[in-house]
């Protein structure tokens, strides 16, 4: 195990040099274009996946070789400095690979974990399937069905997921649907929906207030079939699984849930990248700005501000650190991941909206960065678990009691 240390080694140094180089260079002239054609970034991605950081075996390398689990969430740190739209639209796919790995044999992660990503000559996308219109946070409202037919050794998905990060433009969706609708959301299972599935579809793009380089839609199963091993974890251990929550015996985790949990970490540093791409802008802009004959950062106002922004961010990344530490090393006690998770969303929505006070009207302009790092800074108080179910799991987690 290895040691807690807030020293990053050489390697983490490197690649966190290589990536910024990346933001610098390709994201942040790019990121203003893209939001406003509200379209995924596949030019973008394709660059990212030339020098090797869009692909499954850089996810690979920074989860597996690292054993801080700080390395990932570092990258996402510089990734997301860059542009949040962009960086969503590199890191998507993961959350696809994410919800693989959390059920299926190694078998299925070798087969479908290379196809979230392809190759840097085809790059493909990967879309994790969750949540539906009636059933974010709720995961025991999911509707969405999965009847296994015998005859085929097939599974039969039917309903419409929502809100889906590369639904319906991914070549491998992962969905998890209800298997028996008397368990709640131990009655769930995740499946593959391979590339080229009849039935898959994708429903209305939405429009959004941020990030919205990246790709989000509704996905529609409607008699979609797929192979009886495109079930993740495979059919005799869901058996035993319900059999055991039919008994009453405790069952695993739910399945979404288990997803959303080992990513947390990963969504606060994409949330702090946002932050301190606002923060250091508006440290610079005060620097310049003049007002009643002196630069504005020598008003105290000004200056506290950006004292106290600085301060968050560090404070935050710190959190973020040891959750992935402590995550890497199956030590979470305390919702350490929904923490970070929760401190992140709340700070960088902050620090933007400082950013953009800074600024005075220019902040408010789309002439400006900073009005888009607001937009996008807000989605992480939202999505892979609201503040308010951070706030839940953090109460029960704390109190041993089941808070409602
Ligand atoms: C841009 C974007 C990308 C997304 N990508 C994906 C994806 O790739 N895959 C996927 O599966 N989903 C994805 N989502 C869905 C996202 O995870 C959900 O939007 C989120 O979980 C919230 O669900 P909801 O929108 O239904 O809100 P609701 O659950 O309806 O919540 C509404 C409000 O009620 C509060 N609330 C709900 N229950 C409680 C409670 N018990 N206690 C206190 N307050 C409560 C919430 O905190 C929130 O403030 C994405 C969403 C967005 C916006």
């Amino acid at each position: 195990m290895a040691e807690f240390s807030l020293s990053l080694n050489e390697d983490q140094l490197q690649l966190q040099k290589w990536i910024h180089e990346f933001a610098v260079d390709v994201i942040r002239p790019a990121a203003s274009e893209w939001d406003e054609r509200e379209e995924f970034p596949f030019p973008v991605v394709e660059q990212a996946a030339e020098i090797g950081l869009y692909g499954w075996e850089f996810m690979a390398e920074a989860i597996m070789n690292d054993p801080t689990g700080i390395t990932l969430t570092m990258a996402i740190e510089e990734l997301f400095w860059g542009d949040a739209g962009i960086g969503r639209a590199i890191m998507g796919s993961g959350l696809a690979a994410a919800g693989i790995m959390a059920s299926a044999s190694q078998e299925q992660v070798m087969e479908w974990v290379p196809q979230c990503y392809g190759t840097a000559d085809n790059v493909l996308l990967g879309a994790f399937c969750a949540s539906e219109a009636d059933a974010g946070s709720d995961v025991n409202a999911y509707r969405t069905r999965a009847t296994y037919d015998e005859a085929t050794d097939e599974w039969v998905l039917n309903g419409t997921k929502a809100w889906i990060t590369n639904g319906g433009i991914a070549n491998i969706h992962v969905v998890v649907a209800v298997v028996d609708p008397k368990l709640g959301s131990k009655g769930h299972a995740s499946f593959i929906v391979p590339p080229g599935s009849a039935g898959l579809s994708q429903g209305q793009k939405y429009k959004k207030h941020g990030i919205r380089a990246s790709h989000t839609a509704e996905v529609v199963l409607d008699e979609v079939r797929v192979p009886g091993h495109c079930l993740l974890g495979g059919k005799e251990k869901l058996d035993e699984r319900l059999a055991r929550v039919r008994e009453g015996k405790k069952g695993n985790a739910q399945a979404a849930m288990q997803t959303f949990e080992a990513t947390r970490p990963a969504v606060g540093a994409q949330a702090i990248g946002v932050a301190r791409a606002a923060y250091e802008y508006s440290l610079e802009y005060a620097k310049e700005r003049e007002a009643f004959g002196r630069k504005i950062i020598m008003n105290q106002s000004i200056a506290f501000m950006l004292a106290d922004m600085a301060t968050e961010i560090d404070a935050t990344r710190m959190l973020i650190w040891r959750a992935a530490w402590l995550g890497k090393n199956g030590k979470f006690k305390n919702a350490e991941g929904s923490m970070a998770k929760l401190k992140a969303g709340r700070v960088s929505v902050w620090v933007t909206e400082r950013a953009i006070q800074i600024l005075g009207g220019y902040g408010y302009s789309r002439e400006y960065p900073v009005e888009r790092w607001h937009r996008d800074a807000k989605i992480h108080d939202i999505f892979e678990g609201t503040e308010q179910i951070q706030q839940l799991v953090i109460s029960r987690a704390i109190s041993g009691l089941r808070i409602e």
